[in-house]
């Protein structure tokens, strides 16, 4: 008989929506033409990614020519500042400033680091306030005469907090409207509105893999004339601002999976949000010295993070596994790392708080009898590893006891 398993890592990666994958299979093998090729194979590639195309820009209110496929949000992200900051140097020749997030995810986080280190750019990372959320108030403060560009996620993939995306827009533009504003909506677009017109961006990103479609594939909306540069060789493809051959089957899977949103969101969001009110009510009732990292509020349906005082998150997670429940300590890409989260860090947590974490994030299928099933596993884990930890403690005191 097979393990029960119990996926609440969503936030990592969602399972293929079957309906995706079956549009997507003719692709890899029936109609396998290279979309930029001339005859009838290649043209039928290029309709099925301009269908893509049309229903990418439907969900984000944009024009066809605004929307670049890419290989996932991390390309998208690091197109979108490496190709503003190439473009600007290129025609201005001097040293801009950019603003972001000490929260963000590794992909912004890092490049906009690499950058300054390189001295190419100058630097402001805003902090959130405690609840994960960031102030308008805080980035209209740190705009300066040499500010071009302003870098922030739609929704925190580790602790699932929704930033006031629109409002910064209409700042921004109010203060000076050639900044440029750009939103990492890769932990958004399964669940807010992300009409690109109304939240006031110039550039998005998104990945497929994060809403029910393929991995290794994703966008970027840049707005129409906006100054923005490749930042890889080869190939004309999209536009010119991304070379290499086009992922047909992954774009068909991705424009797909967004069509499928618009009809289910408002459904799924209030199926969603109230099962993460549920399991936020009963892990706190239950487990003793638990608490929830972020806003409750201002927060993702599907998102909930909790810390265990005196649990070791990492242990927490090979406990869970074993019981067939899989969740996350931190964003998966950094997790087998042991240092502590930045994003948990950036809400002001000492290092020694942010080690009992857990995420969990659900999905459209995830069910109350699987709620209440990993309640049971986390309770009985964290009491056990609470014992543990009491035991190594009681050890040290006797053995260090002169
Ligand atoms: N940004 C955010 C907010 C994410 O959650 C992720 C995925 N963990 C990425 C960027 C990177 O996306 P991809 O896997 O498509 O490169």
């Amino acid at each position: 008989m097979t393990k029960k398993t119990i996926y609440l890592d969503h936030a990592a990666t969602t399972p293929i929506d079957k309906k995706v994958l079956k549009e997507m299979i003719p692709y890899f093998s029936q109609n396998f033409g290279n979309a930029s090729s001339l005859h009838s194979f290649g043209q039928e590639a290029d309709q099925a990614v301009e269908k893509a195309r049309m229903q990418v820009a439907k969900y984000f209110n944009a024009n066809l020519n605004e929307i670049i496929f890419t290989s996932g949000a991390t390309e998208s992200n690091n197109l979108a500042i490496k190709g503003v900051v190439k473009a600007y140097y290129k025609k201005e020749k001097k040293k801009p400033h950019v603003i972001t997030t000490t929260f963000e995810h590794h992909c912004v986080l890092e490049t906009v680091k690499k950058m300054e280190k390189e001295n190419l750019i100058e630097a402001t990372f805003i902090n959130p306030k405690k609840d994960g959320v960031i102030s308008v108030a805080d980035i209209k403060n740190a705009i300066k005469s040499n500010t071009i560009f302003v870098s922030m996620m739609y929704v925190n993939n580790e602790i699932g907090t929704v930033q006031p995306i629109s409002e910064i827009g209409k700042m921004i533009k109010k203060n000076n409207a050639k900044i440029i504003f750009h939103t990492d909506a890769t932990q958004a677009v399964n669940y807010f509105d992300c009409n690109v017109e109304k939240l006031g961006v110039d550039l998005l990103s998104m990945s497929a893999h994060k809403i029910y479609g393929p991995k290794g594939v994703g966008a970027l909306y840049a707005k129409f004339g906006l100054n923005i540069a490749k930042i890889q060789d080869g190939g004309a493809q999209e536009f010119g601002l991304r070379a290499g051959t086009i992922n047909t089957p992954g774009i068909v899977g991705l424009g797909s999976a967004i069509s499928m949103i618009n009809d289910q969101r408002t459904k799924n969001n209030m199926q969603i949000q109230k099962l993460r009110d549920y399991l936020i009510a009963k892990i706190l009732k239950e487990i003793p010295d638990s608490r929830l990292n972020g806003s409750k509020i201002k927060r993702s349906p599907n998102n909930v993070n909790v810390n265990f005082s005196r649990v070791e998150g990492e242990s927490l997670l090979m406990m869970l596994s074993q019981e067939g429940v899989f969740a996350s300590t931190g964003s998966a890409c950094s997790s087998g790392s042991l240092s502590p989260s930045h994003v948990l860090l950036a809400l002001g947590l000492k290092p020694e708080e942010t080690h009992g974490s857990l995420r969990l994030t659900l999905g459209k299928n995830t069910t109350k009898k699987e709620i209440d099933y990993a309640v049971k596993v986390i309770k009985g884990s964290v009491e056990k590893l609470r014992k543990v930890s009491g035991n190594v403690l009681r050890d040290f005191y006797l053995n260090n006891k002169k």
